[in-house]
C-alpha cells in the first residue's frame, strides 16, 4: 500500500488484524453475558502469559504508569524503604511514584548501557529493612535487560517485596512469575501484549495482596485502590456481573484476541521467536558498524534496541530519512544522551519482513548522508543469521 507507514517505535506498535476487528465491535453493555466471558478469559489468559497460575490478575483503563501507580499505592505506605534498581528513565520513574506516596526511596543506578550487580544489590539490602524493591525488566530508554530472577531470589532472602515492571518485557522476555517469586509484574497493553493503548495490566501474588490487606495506613489514591477493583476482577472471573468504572470494553475484546493469539502461539516459542529477530536485527547493525546502547548483546532486550548514531551522521536528518521511506522509529529518550542515539521497536507481531524494512530504510538514509559502508550487507548479515533458526 502506497504511503503506508510502519510502525517499528518501541510501543505502540502494528497490531495483528484481528485485535483491531475485535476493537472495532459494536460496544456491548460491560455487564452482559458475552463481554463477562470476554473479561474472565483475559484474565485467566493473563495467567498463562505471566506464568502465574497463583496471581491475581487486574485489567483497569489506564496505561503502564497507572500500573506502576497501582502498585507502590496499594503495597507501599509513608516512610517505608524502597530500593529502586534503574537501568534508566522508567526506574527513575518508580522513584517520583515513591516519592510521591512518602516512602524513603534509594536509587542504585546502572552506568548507561549497564546492570547494578547483584553483589551492589545485596550489599545494599543489607544496611537496612526494605519493605520492596523495584526493577525494570526492560528499560525502553537504554534497550537493556535486567534478570529479575536472581534480584527476585534476593528480595525473597531479605524479606523484601520485588515489584517488576515488565512494561517492555511481558510477553516478549521470559518470566516466570511463580516460580520466581515474583509479587507484582506489571504492563500495558500497547507493547508486546500487542492491544491498542488503554490497559494497565498487573498481576499480584498471594503475599502482595495478604501485605495489601494487612496496611496500616489506608491507600491514599481512589482511582487505583485494590479495595475497588479486586471484588471486580473476582466478580467477572466468577463470570458474575459487576461495576465499580466502567471497563474499557472493545480494549477488553480487543485484549481477549491478541491473549488468544499469544497463548496459541506458546508463550514461549513467541519469546524465542522475539530473541531470533532481535539478535538476527542487531546483526545487521554491527555489520553497518553501528554500535548499540546495551554494553553487551547479553543484556541486550528482545523486545527493541537502542543504537547510537555514527559519529559523523546527524541524527535529526538520519531519522527524517527513515521516515521518508514510511519506517518510523523512535528518537532518544535518556535526557543527558537523548540526541545520540535512536530506538527500533521489534516486539509483538513483529516479523522478519518488518525488520528488513527497517534495515533497508536505514542503509537507503545512510547511502544519502555517504556513511561509508557496503550496500545490502545488514540485509546479508540479518538473513544469514535468521537461515541458522529455518527447520
Ligand atoms: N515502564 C516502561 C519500561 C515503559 O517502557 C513505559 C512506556 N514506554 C512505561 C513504564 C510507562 O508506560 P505508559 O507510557 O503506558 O504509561
Amino acid at each position: 500500500m502506497k504511503g503506508r507507514k510502519l510502525l517499528m517505535i518501541p510501543g505502540p506498535i502494528e497490531f495483528e488484524p484481528d485485535v483491531m476487528q475485535a476493537m472495532a465491535m459494536a460496544t456491548t453493555s460491560h455487564v452482559a453475558p458475552d463481554f463477562i466471558e470476554v473479561f474472565g478469559n483475559s484474565l485467566e489468559h493473563m495467567r498463562e502469559v505471566w506464568k502465574s497460575p497463583k496471581g491475581q490478575p487486574f485489567i483497569v483503563a489506564g496505561t503502564g504508569t497507572l500500573a506502576m501507580d497501582m502498585a507502590i499505592a496499594n503495597l507501599i505506605e509513608k516512610d517505608d524503604n524502597v530500593l529502586v534498581i534503574s537501568t534508566g528513565y522508567f526506574g527513575k520513574r518508580f522513584q517520583d511514584i515513591l516519592t510521591h506516596y512518602g516512602a524513603n526511596t534509594t536509587i542504585l543506578e546502572a552506568p548507561v548501557g549497564e546492570v547494578v550487580p547483584l553483589e551492589v544489590i545485596e550489599k545494599e539490602l543489607k544496611t537496612k529493612t526494605y519493605k520492596a524493591l523495584t526493577i525494570t525488566h526492560v528499560d525502553t530508554s537504554t534497550g537493556v535487560l535486567v534478570d529479575p530472577e536472581p534480584i527476585a531470589k534476593l528480595a525473597k532472602k531479605y524479606h523484601v517485596l520485588s515489584i517488576l515492571d515488565g512494561v517492555c518485557s511481558v510477553a516478549a522476555e521470559t518470566i516466570h512469575q511463580d516460580e520466581w517469586e515474583l509479587d507484582i509484574v506489571l504492563t500495558a497493553s500497547q507493547k508486546a501484549v500487542g492491544v491498542p493503548p488503554g490497559l494497565a495490566l498487573l498481576m499480584a501474588s498471594e503475599k502482595a495482596i495478604q501485605v495489601w490487606e494487612n496496611r496500616k495506613t489506608p491507600v491514599c489514591n481512589y482511582y487505583a485502590n485494590w479495595k475497588n477493583w479486586l471484588p471486580i476482577m473476582k466478580a467477572y472471573e466468577a463470570r458474575k456481573p459487576s461495576y465499580f468504572g466502567t471497563p474499557a470494553v472493545n480494549l477488553i475484546v480487543a485484549l481477549e484476541t491478541s491473549l488468544k493469539i499469544i497463548c496459541k502461539e506458546g508463550v514461549q516459542k513467541r519469546i524465542e521467536r522475539h530473541q531470533v529477530l532481535a539478535n538476527a536485527f542487531r546483526k545487521g547493525l554491527a555489520s553497518l558498524h553501528l554500535e548499540i546502547l546495551p554494553r553487551s548483546t547479553e543484556i541486550a532486550a528482545n523486545s527493541l534496541t537502542a543504537v547510537y548514531y555514527p559519529k559523523e551522521i546527524d541524527g535529526v536528518a538520519l531519522r527524517s530519512k527513515i521516515a521518508r521511506s514510511n519506517v518510523i522509529i523512535a528518537g532518544g529518550l535518556l535526557s543527558e544522551i537523548k540526541t545520540s542515539y535512536f530506538r527500533v521497536g521489534h516486539m509483538g507481531s513483529v516479523s522478519p519482513n518488518d525488520l528488513i524494512a527497517v534495515l533497508s530504510a536505514l542503509e537507503r538514509a545512510l547511502l544519502a548522508l555517504n556513511y561509508p559502508f557496503e550496500t545490502g550487507k545488514s540485509l546479508n548479515a540479518f538473513q544469514t543469521e535468521l537461515l541458522k533458526f529455518e527447520e
